[in-house]
Parts: structure tokens; sequence; C-alpha cells
């Protein structure tokens, strides 16, 4: 062997043929040196035979002693021949070019990296096993896409941006959204592309900053100008690399939640605006609870009418509120799933017990959704005035067909009357009429003229005239005081007439004597124990008119000033059912339409209770001086239209 033969150290050799391994003219420190290589080396001659490999490469190469020097390169890795490893190869043999590349050779499944380069007897390759980290090269590269695609599948955009503020990475959705153009964003800083998002103050600029420069992660909502147009919650997250930042688009739920909102509001605008309705309907409406009937709703013009708080009504029993037992029997009847409507009734309030009211109500019952009787509704309206104005059109009716009556009565028993009359002055003049019958003749003759008086009275009276006639107060109170008679004394009541004038004034006497009739009626009613009626008359003057003033004063309860201040208002009334409340207000108005004056003066102190009602006419009411056309028209039939309205 020459000296260039490979020696073997045994020392620092754990190989047990080495003698055989060495091939080349390897030797001592060489040898040595090489095999403590972390790598493969080994030398190839001209055949393709291996003529030397170190420890490691015997490692990885699988060499045994006898295949050096012995067979070639091809016939030891058959799996190599053919492929790119043996093309680069006869490179390195053949044009003497240093080749380096990576190969995988599968009969062992091992990656190797290598560098293969031409030396004098032939070529040497400087190899290492890279398959530890070649998978985890691919590993890595898996995880990668992975990472990516599930990058890509959030609904988010995320971005990264490195500590030059250029953009390394973006997923899919970040791309269609930062660069919906087309142009490229990696490698571009993040202020070179929007721009629009850099100014002082700017949310991006600050948090962006922050989570950069101080590590920390910050959430944001901000909104992207042009070409974007739309809201975003950002959240900056620090990475080594930079900061990573993830970003949605929230301009759909912007939108969805300001939609809400509105709607939200428009929906609480209608709450507020049926309940106005609800609580402020001229209908009174309560809801009933079904199994107690208690008061669970209840509405400002029921509480009104009631004459109790709400908070006196809520939760309590119907029975402990309402009077009547009519309106408990409905409620039952409704609450077992039955229907009342249209029912009219009169109750009074416990709140009112002295005032009974008529009603005219419907209940239903509100069913759930299984078809129970969850609560009830009901709702009232106050037909008491209606009730009232019903009962005055009656009894003005009936007054009316009394009159007529009377009027015809009093027509037919005119001429008798007369005859009578006659007659008995003819018995009273005549000489043969004995002394002692004569006091019984001028009685009757007396009796007599009341009974013409009172005829003739009560055909005036009924008689509708279409025109204004002239008459003297005293006319006008007589009259009517004679009408009231009966029932003046009945009440113990001592009338005091006197008039101090004798003027006539023009007026619709029918309606001025309804006056006087309201007038004293109330008077009347005032005076249930007896007392004193005054009526007087003079001439006034009132407005710059010349006219007289008829008084009417009682010694009655007289009245509080609540009444007072409301006694010219139709249906006010303090008689209950007993009571109109139309006398007072009918009076003002025929007295108005006269161009005179209707006041009251009244106390309920002490001794001096009483009421005094002072009434000016002028001599010609205004309306009929100025022209005779229809200025004036019956009362009665304007009246009767306002009732009905
Ligand atoms: P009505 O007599 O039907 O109640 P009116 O319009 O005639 O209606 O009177 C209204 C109210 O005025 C009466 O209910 C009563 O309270 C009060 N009033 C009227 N005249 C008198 C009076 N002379 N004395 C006391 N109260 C009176
Ligand atoms: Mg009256």
């Amino acid at each position: 062997m020459s000296d260039t033969e490979p020696r073997v150290d045994t020392t620092h050799s754990d190989s047990k043929s080495t003698e055989a391994v060495l091939a080349v003219d390897v030797s001592g420190d060489l040898r040595f040196m090489l095999d403590q290589l972390p790598d493969g080396v080994i030398f190839m001659d001209e055949a393709w035979r291996i003529t030397y490999a170190n420890e490691q490469a015997r490692r990885i190469s699988r060499i045994r002693p006898e295949d050096l020097n012995s067979k070639s390169h091809w016939e030891l890795y058959p799996a190599t021949v053919g492929t790119e490893q043996e093309r680069r190869y006869r490179r390195v043999m053949y044009e003497r070019v240093i080749e380096e590349f990576e190969v995988y050779y599968e009969p062992f499944d091992v990656w190797i990296k290598l560098r293969a380069l031409p030396i004098a007897s032939g070529m040497a390759v400087y190899y290492q096993d890279v398959t530890e980290l070649k998978r985890a090269q691919i590993e890595a590269a898996s995880v990668t896409r992975r990472l990516e695609q599930v990058f890509d599948a959030t609904s988010d955009a995320i971005a990264v941006l490195n500590r030059e503020w250029r953009y390394t990475f973006l997923n899919q959705r970040a791309a269609k959204l930062l660069q919906p153009d087309g142009r490229e964003l990696i490698g571009q800083t993040m202020w070179n592309m929007f721009p629009e998002t850099v100014f002082p103050g700017s949310p991006f600029v600050e948090n962006f900053f922050r989570t950069m420069n101080e590590g920390v992660s910050t959430v944001f909502e901000a909104y992207y100008p042009a070409p974007l147009n739309s809201h975003f919650q950002v959240e900056c997250q620090p990475s080594p690399e930079g900061v990573v930042f993830f970003f949605r688009d929230i301009t759909e739920s912007k939108r969805a939640e300001k939609a809400l909102r509105a709607e939200q509001a428009e929906t609480e605008r209608q709450r507020a605006e049926l309940e106005a309705i609800y609580r402020t309907a001229p209908v009174g409406l309560i809801l009933f609870e079904p199994k107690e009937l208690r008061y669970l709703r209840i509405n400002d013009r029921q509480t009104e009418m009631m004459g109790l708080s709400r908070e006196e009504v809520l939760g309590r029993r119907v029975e402990e509120i309402v009077t009547s037992p009519i309106a408990l029997e409905n409620l039952r009847k409704v609450a077992a799933g039955g229907v009342v409507t249209d029912f009219t009734f009169e109750t009074a309030f416990v709140g009112r017990p002295d005032e009974t009211q008529a009603f005219n109500v419907n209940y239903s019952p509100v069913l759930d959704a299984d078809g129970q009787v969850r609560a009830i509704s009901v709702a009232a309206l106050d037909v008491t005035k209606l009730r009232k104005a019903e009962r005055a059109l009656i009894q003005s009716e009936k007054l009316a067909a009394v009159g007529r009556l009377a009027s015809s009565i009093s027509h037919e028993i005119n001429n008798p009357l007369e005859a009578v009359t006659n007659l008995l002055y003819l018995i009273a003049t005549d000489e043969v009429l004995p002394p002692s019958l004569k006091p019984y003749v001028h009685a009757a003759q007396d009796e007599l003229s009341r009974v013409s008086q009172i005829a003739t009275q009560t055909l005036r009276f009924h008689r509708q005239s279409n025109k204004p006639t002239a008459v003297t107060p005293a006319q006008l109170v007589d009259a009517v005081l004679n009408l009231f008679a009966g029932r003046l004394s009945n009440s113990g009541i001592h009338v005091e007439a006197s008039y101090s004038t004798a003027t006539k004034i023009v007026c619709f006497e029918n309606d001025i004597r309804q006056v006087l009739n309201n007038l004293i009626a109330n008077a009347i009613d005032a005076m249930r124990t007896g007392g004193r009626l005054l009526a007087r008359a003079h001439d006034a003057h009132h407005g710059g008119l010349e006219g007289v003033r008829i008084l009417v004063a009682d010694t009655g309860t007289g009245m509080s000033v609540e009444t007072q201040r409301r006694l010219f208002e139709p249906f006010y009334t303090t008689k209950d059912l007993n009571g109109t409340g139309l006398g007072l207000w009918i009076s003002k108005e025929i007295v108005d339409r006269h161009g005179g004056d209707l006041r009251v003066r009244s106390t309920q102190n002490g001794k001096m209770h009483g009421t005094v009602f002072s009434l000016f006419l002028p001599k010609e009411p205004p309306a009929v001086a100025a022209s005779n056309s229809a200025p004036l028209k019956s009362p009665a039939v304007v009246k009767g239209e306002g009732l009905l309205r």
C-alpha cells in the first residue's frame, strides 16, 4: 500500500474495522478530525466507487466497510439512479463544478443537504442529515398554511404590520377590504397607503402607536373614510414582529343598531301617544283583574267621574268602589266568558255617595293565547247629562202639553165665565135682592173674578207669541207669583211684592216669565222649611240703557262660592237628579238676548243666609230697536237644539 492509503486511527474510532474503511489516504490527525465532524464526508473515484467515508457518512449513508472501493454509488444507492441527484453528480464529476442541493432519499427516509465538489481523484461530497430540520420546516409550512386558512375563514380582516409600519401579512378578507382596487399592500407602509386615517387625534395613530411602542393591546371603533366608508372595530395586538390587527366591519350592525334605536323610539312614541289617549280619553276606561274583580288600571276620566284618586282605586275590589250591585253582576258575567255591551245603569261611587250618575258601559274580556280571560276591559260613558237633558225635554214637552191644555180649557171657560160674571152683576145690582144675601153674592163675584184672572193669565202665559209686547214688571211678576201661589203657601213662604215703577218694557213676555219662573222656583227649592220671598221692581240704568230692575230675593239656604261661580253653567245642579241644572243657563241666555243683565248675590252665613237675583231689562231690547227681523227667536227652540248636541 502506498502512503496515500488511508490509515486507521484506532484510538479515535469506534468502528470495528476502520482499516478497511479508509480507502483513500486520509491519515492520522486528518482522519481523526474528519470523524469528529458533525457532517458526513465521502470521496468517490472516477468509477463512482466510494473510497472514503467519515464516521457520520458511514452512519447516515449506511456504508459498510466492504462497500468501500468495491461497488459503485449507483449500485449502493439504486434509488438515486435517474434522479436529479445523478444529473448533478455527473455535472460535478465531468464538468468539474460545485453543486449544492437538498435531496430526499426514500429507502432510508432521510433528507440530506449536500455540497458536491470535484477533487483530483474524482469528487467529494460533504453532507448533513437535515431530516429533522426538514420535517420541522414542512410542519411549520403546513401549520402556516393551516393558520392562513383559519385566518381566511374568520370574518375578521387580519393584517400584520412590522416595526417599520409595513404590511407583511393580509388574510383574504383584509386583502379584499384594504386593496379593493387591487393595489399591492404587502411591503407598503400603512401611512402611505391610508393617509386619510393619519391626522392629529386619529384613533388609528393613537392606538397603533400604543400597541407598537408600549406593547399593549388596544381596541377601538373608528370610521375609515373613502374609499372604504365603513365603521370598524379594530383590535391591535402587539407581536414580536410588530402589530397584528384585527378589524371587523361594523357598519351594518351600526346601521342596524341605529335603526333599532329609531324603531324603539318610534315604538316608545306610539306607546306614549296611546298612553296619553288612554289617560285623557273622554270615556272612562278601566281594566279589571278577572278573579277578584280588582282595579288594575284606570284612566283620568274614570277617576274624575268617581271622585276618587287613582291611588284610592287601584287594587281595590269593584264592590268597594261602586255602590250599584249591577256593576258587579255584569263583571262576573264577563269574567265567566260572557259579553255585556251598551248597558246603561245608574250608580253612585263611594267617593260621592249622594250623587247618582248614569253610565253607558261596554264590558269586554281580554283573552290570552289560551282563550282564558286575563282581564276585563270596561269603557264607561257618562250619560248623566244626556239623561237629564232627556228628562228636561220630556218635562218641557209635558209643560207645553199642559200649557196647550190649559189654554184651550181657559179659552173654553172664558165665555161661560163672562156670562156668569154678567149674571152675577145683574143679581148684585137688583133692588129685590135681600140684603142678607148681598155678602154671598159679593163673595161669589170676588171668587169668580179670581177664577177669570187665573184663566186669562194662563191663557196669556201659554200663548206662544212671535212678537215682543210691552208689559210692566208688576204684570210679569204677579202672573208668575199667582202660578206658584199654591206651592208658596204650602212651603210656608211669605211673599212680599212691591213695585215702584209702572214703566212698560218691550220683551218676549213668555220668555221673561220663564226667567222669573226659574228664579222663583229656585227660591222655593231653597226654602224647604219656609221663609220670605221678596219681589221688587224699580226704574234703573245699566250699560247706558234705560230700563227696569227686578229683584227676586229669598231667605233660603244661600249658595257656596263654588255654586255661585258655576250656577250659570248648563247641567250644573246641586239637586242631583231632581234638578236639571238648565234653569239659570236658559234664563241667562234669554236675558242676554234681551240686552239685559242677570246677576246674583248670595250668602250662607248665619242669620243673613239667602240669595238675591237682580234682573235688569232695558225698555227696548237693542236688537228689537234695530230691526224686527228675527232678532229674538223662541229660546225653547234654540235651546232644544243645544241640548241635543
Ligand atoms: P236646578 O234648579 O235644576 O238645579 P238651576 O240652573 O236653576 O238648576 O240652578 C243651578 C243651581 O244654582 C241650583 O242647583 C242651586 O244649587 C243654585 N241655586 C239657584 N238659585 C238658588 C237659590 N235661590 N238659592 C240657593 N241656591 C240656588
Ligand atoms: Mg232651577
